[in-house]
């Protein structure tokens, strides 16, 4: 199944890609809360399937053609993005750091997310003006997870997303740590959708690149994770509560702006697509 979450910026509702048409979750319940994490957090995932399974069998419900409104971030509001560095041994060697023993973990703001086509606002010069892009394998939370085992890592997981971790070089080096410049608005592209983790299975052995304009810039795979996706879910909830809808953006590979000689930072006019087998596209436009 595919997830997206659709409308003007900040009045998403929630969807599921059948074909060329996206089913509306919120008109056909009246009732339910427009909101995939908010359907999570109530319990009525298991209805949601259903209701999707039937929808083949001379099921009406209400549906939009998918390429006629906007895509949002597929989880537009959720209580963390956890963030993990240097999750890839090639990028971790591509700025001479031993990869680390444990999860590095940071956070952006919620606020920071877009849809997987919307622009990436680059700051005031004054602000920032070392703009770089990572491509991520995206773990999107189905069930609240709190000191889970590494084999019951899965279960708490609802599917996968492709995830830009567009970073302000400047702030993020000069400031003591990260927040600020992982966190400028419009520096978290997401989506296009969804996909379920049963729809998607292993996801590792994926294929993960970026483009800036025609220049391929990183050609990594999910398979050279460090820590993969149960050992990071084990790890983050033995420190913090995992929440429905929270994202867990897993790292990026080599190949990224700033570790190049000479470093090469986003300009205006320029498209960056994020490509993740198995998932999809993200093309956001430099403005
Ligand atoms: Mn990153």
């Amino acid at each position: 199944m595919r997830l997206v979450s659709f409308g003007d910026p900040g009045h998403e509702r929630p969807g599921v890609v059948v074909g060329n048409e996206i089913l509306d979750i919120a008109e056909s319940r009246p009732g339910w809360p427009a909101s995939w994490r908010r359907i999570l957090m109530e319990n009525l995932w298991p209805e949601v399937e259903s209701m999707v399974a039937g929808a083949g069998k001379g099921g009406d419900l209400p549906s939009v053609p998918l390429g006629s409104v906007r895509l949002g971030a597929p989880i537009p509001d959720p209580s963390k993005i956890v963030a993990i560095g240097l999750n890839y041994r090639d990028h971790a060697e591509e700025q001479n750091k031993q990869p680390p023993e444990v999860p590095l973990l940071f956070s952006k703001a919620p606020s920071c997310l877009i849809g997987p086509n919307d622009p990436i606002v680059l700051p005031a010069d004054e602000v920032e003006n070392q703009v770089d892009a990572e491509a991520e394998l995206c773990v999107v939370i189905g069930t609240r997870a709190k000191n889970v085992r590494r084999e019951d890592a899965i279960s708490h997981v609802l599917g996968y997303t492709a995830f830009n971790d567009v970073s302000g070089r400047a702030a993020q080096y000069g400031d003591r740590q990260w927040f600020r410049g992982k966190s400028f608005d419009t520096f978290g592209p997401c989506g296009p959708w969804i996909v379920t983790k049963e729809a998607l299975g292993d996801p590792s052995g994926l294929s993960l690149e970026s483009y800036w304009g025609d220049t391929r810039m990183q050609a990594g795979n999910t398979s050279n994770l460090i820590h993969d996706v149960p050992a990071l879910i084990a790890y983050v909830s033995k420190q913090m509560t995992l929440e429905p809808g929270d994202l867990i953006a897993t790292g990026t590979p080599s190949g990224v702006g700033v570790f190049r000689e000479p470093k090469v930072f986003l300009q205006r006019g320029t498209t960056v697509r994020i490509r993740l087998e198995k998932v999809g596209e993200l093309i956001n436009l430099v403005l």
